[in-house]
């Protein structure tokens, strides 16, 4: 049985799935789904709940990819700006979508509520500035929210207000974000498949997906058994590899992200550090991001690699840049690092779509999925339901490959990244 990457998500896990045996067998379903992270289990979940007979099937277990490690940021908004979803959607669409990610914001904090998941969701995130061009940005992104969004919800929070949450000195000013937050994502994950089962829904553990022969039905094969059904939804995202759907993958960049957790931190570091419990990131192009854990442990993201390798020296260079940002913690010990794989698309906008015309995916949230995910499924479930608009107003996002091909896209990411962190050295 394949078990969790070590992290501080598994040892605090508080749902346990029962009846996730591997495929064994042939079977015949409505609705098939590769890949239990949240974009899977949500639209397992909303299909159910339609009535679809539905199994969800898992290369490892529930939460094991990028939504069982994440930082659990559960945000508004894209992993890019407006202004490039407005490029393919004009001002009116970029607009939908921008609701959108509110309503998806609202729906976890729906699913939390209405299944009863025990994933300590707590409300606030910072977006903080390091450099005077990140206030100017910032600025400019409330203005415009305001104006061409109609959206009031993005406080400014000048030096000093900015401190009053986050004691550090590096940061000049931010954008309060009462509407976003922060959650356990394993336990999220997992409350979701729960839910799923419950209403319906048969999940299949350790068991991967080798081959997927469109068609209607559709077959999917593993190495135990193979299912027939009439749709298929791909939420393998920076997991999915080449194998299942070659079309997918110039599209995708599955990047390496590492997190560390401290140990609980006591009241007095608390209070020098994160005294109103904000998840926050700051606005570098490489960013950082970190909140503190229900057990008070701060846990710390940032980093990444291409490739599945972590970076050298990882834990002391994380701890060196944590220590600088909050003197209080010099010295602090770290019980965890683990690490996981976004899924960033070239234009950093979310990739939706169809292959053939029973085929569904969504992936590539760009590091801005943990709500995102939850509203795709939802969508997915709805279009295969036969109201496809809104799924579809994702559809209309372009997407181009990024250059290079197999051989060459990674060393050019590499490049390009290494030109944008030295920017943010500037
Ligand atoms: C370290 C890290 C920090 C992050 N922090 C944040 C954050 O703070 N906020 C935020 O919004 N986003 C964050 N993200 C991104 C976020 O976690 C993802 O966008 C989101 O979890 C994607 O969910 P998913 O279900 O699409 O994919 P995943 O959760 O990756 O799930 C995909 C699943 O598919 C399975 N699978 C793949 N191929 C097959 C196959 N052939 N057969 C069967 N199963 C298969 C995999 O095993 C995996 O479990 C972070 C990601 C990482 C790695």
């Amino acid at each position: 049985m394949a078990s969790y990457v070590e992290s501080y998500y598994r040892d605090t896990r508080r749902i346990t799935l029962n009846g996730t045996a591997p495929l064994a067998g042939q079977r015949k379903v409505d609705v098939a789904i590769v890949g239990g992270g949240v974009t899977g289990c949500s639209a397992a979940l909303h299909l159910a709940e339609r009535g679809y007979d539905v199994v969800l099937l898992e290369a490892e277990r529930i939460g094991w990819g990028a939504s069982g490690r994440s930082g659990g940021q559960i945000l508004t908004g894209f992993g890019t700006e407006l202004g490039v979803l407005a490029k393919s959607l004009g001002c009116e669409g970029a607009g939908r979508a921008w609701e959108m990610s509110r309503e998806a914001v609202r729906l976890t904090a729906d699913l939390v509520q209405r299944h009863e998941i025990s994933c300590d969701l707590k409300w606030g995130v910072i977006e903080a500035a390091l450099k005077p061009r990140h206030l100017s940005a910032f600025r400019s992104t409330i203005q415009e929210m305001r104006e061409s969004y109609s959206y009031e919800g993005y406080q400014w929070l000048d030096r000093e207000a900015l401190y009053e949450r986050v004691r550090s000195r590096a940061y000049l000013g931010g954008i309060y974000d009462p509407y976003s937050g922060h959650l356990h994502p394993l336990n999220y994950t997992l409350g979701l498949a729960r839910a799923a089962q419950m209403a319906g829904a048969t999940i299949y553990e350790d068991s991967a997906v080798q081959k997927l022969d469109s068609g209607r039905p559709a077959r999917l094969t593993t190495s135990g058994g193979a299912i027939e059904a009439d749709f298929v939804v791909l939420a393998g995202n920076a997991y999915l590899g080449g194998d299942v759907a070659p079309q997918l993958r110039g599209k995708l960049m599955p990047v390496g992200n590492y997190i560390i957790a401290t140990e609980p931190l006591s009241e007095d570091q608390v209070a020098q550090t994160l005294p109103c419990d904000d998840a926050v990131s700051d606005a570098n192009f490489v960013l950082d991001y970190f909140h503190l854990s229900a057990d008070r442990r701060m846990l710390y993201g940032g980093h990444v690699s291409y490739g599945r390798k972590a970076p050298r020296r990882l834990r002391q260079r994380m701890v060196g840049k944590l220590e600088k940002l909050f003197p209080a913690l010099a010295g602090i010990d770290i019980d965890y690092q683990w690490g996981g794989l976004v899924g960033v698309t070239f234009n950093r906008a979310p990739h939706f779509g169809r292959l053939g015309d029973n085929v569904y995916f969504s992936q590539g949230y760009s590091g801005h999925g943990m709500a995102l995910a939850g509203l795709s499924g939802k969508l997915m479930a709805e279009a295969i339901a036969g109201q496809a608009e809104r799924f579809d107003l994702y559809t209309r996002l372009s997407h181009r490959n990024f250059p290079g091909g197999d051989r060459l896209r990674t060393p050019l990411l590499v490049l390009a990244t290494n030109f944008y962190r030295m920017r943010d050295l500037l």
